[in-house]
């Protein structure tokens, strides 16, 4: 199949030149002058030269954070801190379009559901977080010591900053990914080094300047680009307090590994997932169908709470097989930047070709593709939109995260066997279950070891929820009041009266 929608209309705003690292609130080249490509995935064609950073870059980065820890940032009240958080998100919002074409043409994803999504919801998460940073209260606490009778004791906990933080973040949502990060560690009044992905690097840059014109301290953010190199360089750095992380599990246990053997810095980790979306035979079945689609189609199934499994009740499954293939086949698939795009290209080419390659695996093992199977013809990553009928539950496709769009359907009769199967996997990030028995649906949400489970619903995501995963799907959570706990110490303080 050939791709017959137009090629992109033309960047509004990107100029293509280089882009340098951002240390000490200056650009600069890296240590050694290296410099990456970053590609269009729409086209294949490179759309700017991008600093490589490595390890002496990261620690010049580091040094630059460490002295703005103790700088005019941490003299702000939580009041002027907040405010210049919120500033963030409304340098967001005013630059929405810009910021939606940076991810177009990084990414690939629609530039419509960049600027819906992506932005909106970084620039919520920054307003969010701004309030934040005048709550971080800790509690009065009157002890009861039992090898002190008669002894009186009051004691308070004071919410500090864990310091420097080092923040790598993977390429599917570069700058939701990078706000995720960014807010909760700007409101408790961290310094970061960050680290965005080698496909995606320049929304994250512009996202720095913009934090700079916003009011971040000189040093306070840092942004080292690269490959992964200086993510490693992060995660094994000796003044490094802690690194929060986004990606696959594989390198997050890389991340855990480098922590344990130096300074044990502290670790949060957003990880892979491969999540069930359950359809019962009660449920409104188009209004699943309509979820079941955009659960895996959305941003080309580039998700890593995807609902990749969908368990359907055999009494449906015909039926929502049939209309989630049809929803698949109706995606008008193109570059992120036709305004009539609803699904872009795949990231880079190795994405490409591991998604590619997870569908031959599937339909060798036995699967049968109802729609798509295949990739689409060049140039650009495009792969079809995929539903994949036949696989068992031991199937690589049903097991493994394919991070693309498609979607194994299996049938269910049974409540048991469906939540032994929805949670047979080494992941918990996400869950969806559709039935109209509100009883059954809370009964469920309790039995599935998944960070979010969507009741009659799926991929809602909003700043004031908390997102993160059991198992090997990570550790701690993003977003809502939870995320603070991620930069912050608690220091007790007792007095004896
Ligand atoms: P990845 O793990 O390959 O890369 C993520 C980041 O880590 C990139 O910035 C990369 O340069 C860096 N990196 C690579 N090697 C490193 C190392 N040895 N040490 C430190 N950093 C290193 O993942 P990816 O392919 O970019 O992203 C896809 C994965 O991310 C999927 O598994 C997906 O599920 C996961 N993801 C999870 C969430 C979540 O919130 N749980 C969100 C988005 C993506």
């Amino acid at each position: 199949m050939a791709l017959t929608v137009p090629n992109p209309v033309g960047a509004i705003h990107f100029d293509g030149s280089p882009r340098k690292l951002f240390i000490d609130g200056d650009w600069v080249d890296a240590a050694d002058g290296a410099t990456f490509e970053t590609v269009d995935p729409a086209t294949g064609e490179v759309l700017a030269e991008v600093a490589r950073g490595e390890a002496e870059d990261v620690d010049r980065a580091v040094r630059a954070a460490r002295r703005a820890l103790d700088g005019p940032w941490s003299k702000l009240t939580p009041s002027e801190r907040g405010r210049i958080v919120h500033r963030i998100g409304d340098l967001i919002a005013e630059h929405a379009d810009e910021l939606a074409e940076l991810e177009a043409l990084d990414n690939g994803k629609p530039m419509t559901v960049a600027k819906a999504a992506d932005v909106a919801l970084s620039a919520d998460l920054f307003w969010y977080m701004a309030g934040a940073a005048t709550r971080l209260n800790g509690s009065t606490i009157s002890p009861s010591v039992p090898y002190m009778p008669g002894a009186e004791f009051h004691a308070y906990t004071l919410r500090e900053p864990v310091g420097v933080v080092g923040q790598i973040i993977p390429w599917n949502f570069p700058l939701l990914m990078a706000a995720w990060k960014l807010g909760p560690a700007l409101a408790t009044g961290c310094t970061i080094v960050l680290k965005p992905a080698e496909q995606t690097p320049l929304s994250a840059l512009r996202l720095a300047e913009l934090a700079a014109e916003a009011g971040v301290p000189t040093g306070v953010l840092n942004v080292v680009t690269g490959f992964g190199e200086p993510g490693a360089a992060l995660a094994r750095h000796g003044d490094v307090d802690k690194v929060a992380f986004t990606g696959s599990t594989e390198v997050g246990k890389l991340i855990v590994k480098a922590a344990g053997e130096t300074n044990l810095k502290k670790l949060s980790l957003e990880l892979g997932g491969k999540s069930p979306n359950i359809i019962f035979d009660d449920a409104d079945v188009d209004a699943a169908i309509a979820g079941a689609a955009s659960g895996i189609f959305f941003n080309q199934g580039q998700v890593c709470s995807a609902g990749s499994r969908l368990y359907i009740h055999q009494d449906h499954y015909d039926r929502v097989v049939e209309g989630v293939s049809k929803a698949a086949a109706e995606i008008k698939v193109g570059p992120g930047l036709a305004p009539d795009t609803e699904m872009g290209p795949l990231v880079s080419r190795e994405q490409h070709e591991r998604v590619t390659g997870y569908i031959k695996r599937g339909l060798a093992d036995g699967a049968r593709a109802t729609v798509g199977g295949s990739a689409i013809d060049g140039p650009g990553y495009f792969v079809q939109p995929t539903v994949l009928v036949d696989a068992e539950q031991e199937h690589t496709v049903v097991q493994e995260e394919i991070f693309g769009p498609v979607i194994a359907a299996l049938p269910f009769s049974d409540i048991d066997d469906l939540a032994r199967q929805a949670n047979d996997s080494v992941y918990g990030l996400a869950a969806g279950v559709w039935t109209r028995d509100i009883s059954k649906a809370h009964r469920l949400a309790k039995r599935l070891k998944a960070g979010t489970v969507h009741l009659n619903s799926y991929h809602v995501f909003s700043a004031e929820l908390p997102f993160g995963g059991y198992k090997q799907s990570g550790w701690g959570r993003e977003m809502g009041a939870e995320v603070l706990n991620n930069y912050l110490e608690t220091k007790t303080v007792i007095t004896q009266l």
